[in-house]
């Protein structure tokens, strides 16, 4: 009987950890589920799975660094982390995390006084990557194991490229609108009596905003990312600019470092320079610190440099103000928030010189009336509501069309 049939019959039995750990060559592990050991060593604190339309990631927290032995990637029904020393399994953390979302199936951990195991069971042979993730508060060490949906990328591909398409033969206008941040990286955080964080307001928001902006005839908006899940924030543009969008927002919410202080909106756009002021530069590193929390693969991005790209840059942070400035005045209409105005800084996830691109960021989430008000589907419908109506006026100041206008427009639409 293979391993995988075993698994199939006799998944999370304390029988089956006890006869894979013995297979491998281990003690038999402590079978109490969740049973905090006395701490002499690393503790694994977590273990979730993150699915995504173009795959499935795996997250494993630990109480400090540890060495681990694993591909770094490969293609293989299973994949084997495994940490030589010491380890113990937190409260609440199961030694089985079934997935089974049609990619991954579960997560097998096996500790013992000699190490730790973890099994990755995937469906089927699956393309992995095994790789550590930049420490935060709550997590001093954690690994990621990224699993890829076979045909996923392609399906993917052509998704965008469909709309893209549409977008020519209907002669629409596409925004793309990024709910910030995801998955292991929840962004900013409302006070405890709250209890809400930046992700889920930020996907609450954009997807309110792609209802209005599709109620505006010749525009259709469309979403980066549709669900809990992390995306890089070069893949976010890069999406955008497949889709052939004409405009990109990321909606995002704010925060100081000085605790339930701050208030208002304001809205940004690239910085070549980066910014005036120390606050808006402290917040574009917070916003671009996204990639090291939610966990990007080491890899090596070429920023392609000549004349042409600056003679786009300069056309796209010219339309990406006038864009700022129409989407404030419209969000500024709603009196309970502050206007702080227009803002510059270097935000990565501005940076493609395809089309204008603003980051909005809404309200504070950390200053508890304002978090009230983020965490409420009213007042998310009416910020949704405002964007839109901001982007519908920056396309009549830019003198941009909508098929739906009566033809008093000078730009035509491009590819
Ligand atoms: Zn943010």
């Amino acid at each position: 009987m293979t391993r995988s049939r075993i698994f199939g019959v006799l998944v999370g039995s304390a029988l089956l950890v006890s006869a894979i750990a013995r297979a491998d060559g281990l003690a038999a592990p402590n079978t109490t589920t969740g049973a905090a050991k006395p701490a002499s060593g690393p503790t694994i604190t977590g273990i979730r799975s993150w699915p995504s339309p173009t795959g499935t990631r795996i997250t494993i927290d630990f109480s400090s660094v540890v060495a681990h032995v694993a591909p770094d990637s490969g293609n293989a029904r299973t994949v084997l982390v495994t940490v030589p020393e010491s380890v113990s399994l937190g409260p609440g953390v199961p030694e089985v995390l079934r997935v089974g979302d049609g990619l991954v199936d579960s997560v097998l951990v096996i500790t013992s006084g000699e190490g730790a195991r973890f099994m990755v069971w995937f469906r089927d042979s699956s393309r992995f990557r095994v790789f550590d993730v930049a420490p935060r508060q709550d997590r001093p060490f954690g690994l990621v194991i990224d699993v890829t949906r076979p045909g996923a990328a392609v399906a993917e591909g052509r998704r965008l490229e469909g709309i893209a398409s549409e977008k020519k033969k209907d002669r629409i206008r596409v925004v793309a609108v990024d709910a910030g941040h995801g998955g292991e990286d929840a962004g900013a955080r409302a006070p405890r009596s709250v209890g809400v964080v930046e992700k889920t307001v930020t996907l609450a928001v954009a997807k309110a905003l792609v209802d209005e902006l599709n109620k505006i005839p010749g525009v259709k908006g469309v979403l980066t990312r549709s669900g809990d899940y992390f995306i890089p924030l070069h893949d976010r543009y890069h999406m955008a600019e497949k889709m052939k969008a004409d405009l990109f927002v990321s909606i995002h919410a704010n925060s100081t470092r000085k605790r339930g202080s701050g208030n208002g909106t304001e809205v940004y756009f690239l910085s070549m320079r980066g910014a005036d002021a120390q606050a808006d530069k402290d917040l574009a590193d917070a916003e671009n610190a996204a990639d090291l929390v939610g966990g990007v693969p080491p890899q090596t991005e070429n920023e392609l440099v000549n004349i042409l790209y600056d003679v786009k840059r300069s056309s796209a942070l010219q339309q990406s103000q006038l864009l700022a400035e129409t989407v404030l005045d419209h969000v500024a209409a709603d009196r309970r928030l502050e206007s702080r105005g227009v803002k510059q800084a270097g935000f990565v996830v501005l940076k493609s010189v395809e089309f204008p691109s603003i980051l909005v960021e809404t309200a504070f989430i950390n200053n508890v009336a304002e978090a009230r008000l983020l965490k409420n589907k009213a007042f998310q419908a009416s910020m949704a509501k405002q964007i839109a109506e901001g982007v519908k006026e920056y396309f009549r100041r830019a003198g941009i069309s909508l098929s739906g206008d009566s033809g008093t427009s000078t730009n035509q639409i491009g590819g």
